[in-house]
Parts: structure tokens; sequence; C-alpha cells
């Protein structure tokens, strides 16, 4: 069964209710069809303390759980899905300083981060690979007191923005994780991609031309950065699971209220029961989601292993923001198709769910794994 929310959860979702409602939701279609990065909003929500929801007090932050962080996503992303995924490249390129940094890397980067004043992009990925972490050909070689990177990354969220970056390269002893400060030589944003949905975030290619990083950039212990990357994705898989319902509730909302206002053949759409049955098939899906997103939420919260349902509910809440986009199309008729209507831009939005923070195949490959481990004993 899903936990009861807290006092301080349900003040933190009644505020991001507020907010999306208030000033995302009426921004919502300028940021899609202008591709505008929502800088107001990123502001207003360092201000509202959502930034630094996952960095703790001692840095600026609130120190929130999980289940905090995924309730603000959700009500974010009904607002404004973009938005939303501004607030969770901020949340993922935290996590593993919050998790795995040293205490002078915390003091160094933790408090900007917390209030925005700085930005951070989370760069794995390459031209040639994306799922396969440990076939990339970024490399870190040691000189003096640092090191020396190069590689292109591609594909990254908030490239553009970002004054750090936390990225993955290989060193002798394999897959590192290091922080690289943007302004360093031999670091640029060498493309910015045109994209079909989530068109207020930012997404680049960044070229790495023999940066020096010193010392203090690395983060955890060298080789062992592929560990540490797949546990923050975990986080960020919980984070995906909440921006899609958040994208199917938006999506469930616009078919119930169209349904209401639309009549055919003398009757309103909503009394026919092709209708009634799409749209409580839909909240039937969120529902269940949510359920999921709680139960795997709690997991993380009390220190156990949530990889198999972080995976679970990121593999399930993606592909039915997907059907609920679709279904609030169909609902909409022709005229869900043209002048860039809700339904339109939240269709293309749930798409990319579907892709982030680890393909729908990717899902279903970390939850067997999972499944094999716990029949063997594992
Ligand atoms: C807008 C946007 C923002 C992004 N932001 C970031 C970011 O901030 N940081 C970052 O590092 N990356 C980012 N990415 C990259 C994203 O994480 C990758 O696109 C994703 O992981 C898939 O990798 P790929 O595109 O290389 O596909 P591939 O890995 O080449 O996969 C291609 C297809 O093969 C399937 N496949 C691959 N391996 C297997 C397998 N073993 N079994 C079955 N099927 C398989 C995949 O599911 C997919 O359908 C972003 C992508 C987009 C589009």
């Amino acid at each position: 069964m899903a936990p009861a929310l807290s006092q301080i959860q349900k003040e933190a979702q009644l505020s991001a209710r507020k907010f999306a409602e208030d000033v995302l939701k009426p921004a919502a279609q300028r940021v899609d069809t202008e591709a505008e990065f929502p800088s107001d909003a990123v502001r207003a929500m360092a201000d509202l303390g959502f930034t630094g929801l996952s960095v703790p007090e001692e840095y600026g932050g609130l120190n929130r759980d999980a289940l905090t962080i995924c309730l603000v996503t959700e009500e974010l992303a009904r607002g404004c899905p973009s938005t939303a995924g501004v607030l969770m490249a901020f949340v993922i390129g935290i996590q593993p300083i919050v998790r795995f940094g040293t205490a002078e890397q915390k003091r160094t980067y933790l408090p900007d981060l917390a209030i925005a004043k700085r930005s951070i992009c989370f760069a794995v990925t390459e031209a040639h690979t994306g799922s396969d972490v440990s076939a990339i050909s970024t490399t870190a070689k040691r000189e003096g007191d640092g090191w020396r990177l190069s590689g292109v990354k591609t594909l990254i969220g908030n490239a553009v923005n970002a004054d750090l970056c936390i990225l993955a390269a290989k060193t002798d002893a394999g897959v590192s994780v290091f922080i690289v400060d943007a302004r360093s030589p031999g670091y640029s944003v060498s493309k910015v991609y045109e994209k079909m949905g989530m068109r207020g975030t930012t997404t680049g290619e960044i070229t790495l031309d023999n940066v020096h990083v010193p010392n203090l950039g690395l983060v955890g212990v060298e080789g062992r950065g592929a560990s540490l990357l797949l546990g923050t994705l975990d986080l960020a898989r919980l984070t995906l699971a909440a921006e899609a319902i958040g994208i199917a509730q938006r999506a469930l909302e616009e078919a119930l209220s169209y349904s209401l206002q639309r009549s055919t053949f003398g009757k309103q759409i909503s009394e026919y029961q092709a209708i009634q049955f799409m749209i409580a098939d839909m909240a039937t899906s969120i529902h269940a989601s949510r359920v999921m997103l709680h139960d795997a939420c709690q997991l993380a919260d009390g220190g156990q292993s949530f990889t198999r349902e972080a995976a679970m509910v990121k593999l399930f809440s993606s592909e039915m923001a997907n059907r609920a986009a679709d279904t609030a199309l169909q609902v909409r008729g022709g005229w869900g198709l043209v002048d860039r209507s809700t339904v339109e831009r939240l269709y293309r939005d749930a798409r990319y769910t579907r892709i982030w923070e680890g393909t729908s195949e990717i899902q279903r490959l970390v939850i067997f794994r999972s499944l094999l481990k716990t029949e063997r004993g594992g």
C-alpha cells in the first residue's frame, strides 16, 4: 500500500501544485513553441527550495526524501513537462556529489547548486553509446596534480546552461566520474540539438579537448564510476516516473474536460461508453503508477535496495504516459492535431520518457537481471 504523506510532503506537494498552476501552466505552450529555456521559472523554483530538495541542510538545501522529490516533480510536470525536466537535471546532476562527494567537494559545489546560483549537467552518453556505459571512450589521464580529459559527450540535457558538468570518463582503472567546470579551457558546447518535445530543456553536445581537471574533480573512487552512475540512476528513474505520471495526469484532465464540452450526434461525448472507458482506463493506470512509485520511494527512503522497483515503475509509468497522451489526442479528435493543442504537446513530451534514464528495453534488462539474481539466491 502507498504510504500516507507526512505534513512536510503534503506542503511540498501543495506548493508545487500552486506554482505549476499559477506560473508553469500559463507559460508551457510558449516554452514549447519558442523552445524557450524557463530561466524565470528556475529562479522561482530556487526561491521555493525545489532546486535544493536533495541537498543536505548544512549546504543550503532542504534535504527532502525521494517521495517528496517525486511529489514535486509530478506536480511540476503536470504544469510544464519541460520545466520539470530542467529540475530533474538538477536533482540528478547533484546526486553524485551528495552521495559520493568528499566534504571539500560538497562545500565547494553544493551551496551554489542548491539555490541555482550555478547549474549542472550529467554527461554519460556518447555518439556510439547511450545504453552501455562501459563502452564510453572519453578518457581521463593523470597529469601532475590532476587529470586531462578528452572526448565528446552527446545528447546532454542542460548542457547549454550548465556551469558544471558531472561526467563519465575512462581512466586506467576503468569508468570514473569527474566534476568539470564549464569555463575550463578546452571545454565547449559544440552543438545544440533541435527537439520534437521537451523543447524548453536544452540538449547539447560537449567537447572536451584536453581539459585540465584538478584532483578535487574526481568523484568517488577511480574506476568505480559505473556503479556510482547506476546508483544515481535509481533515483533518476523514480523522478522520471514522476515526470511521466504528471504528464499523464494532465492528459487525463484535458481529455475529461474536453469530453464534457464536445457534443456529437446531439450528446456530449462523455455520455458515450467508448469515451468513458478510455478515460477510466487512463485514471486506473495513473493510479497504478502512483502506487508503484510511492512504494519504490518508500524502499528508497527506508535505505533498502530499490533498483528493481525503480526500473519497474520507470518502465510502467513511461509506457503508460505515452498511452495516456495518445488517448487524450483521440478524445480530442482532429482538434488535437492542429494549432499546437496542449495534448499534442503532451504527446511529444511523453515520448522522451521512454528513452531518458535508460530506455524501456534497458529497464526490462535490469528487471530480468534482478529476478535472476534472486532466483540464484543473490
Ligand atoms: C533530449 C535528450 C536528453 C538527454 N539527456 C541526457 C543527459 O543529460 N545525459 C546523458 O548522459 N544522456 C542523455 N541522453 C541520452 C539518453 O540517455 C540515451 O539516448 C539513452 O540512454 C539511449 O541511448 P542511445 O540513444 O545511445 O540508444 P542505444 O543505446 O544505441 O539503443 C538503441 C536501441 O537499442 C535498444 N537496446 C540497446 N541495448 C539493448 C539491449 N542490450 N537489449 C535490448 N535492447 C537494447 C535501446 O532500447 C534502443 O531502442 C538524452 C537523450 C535525449 C534524447
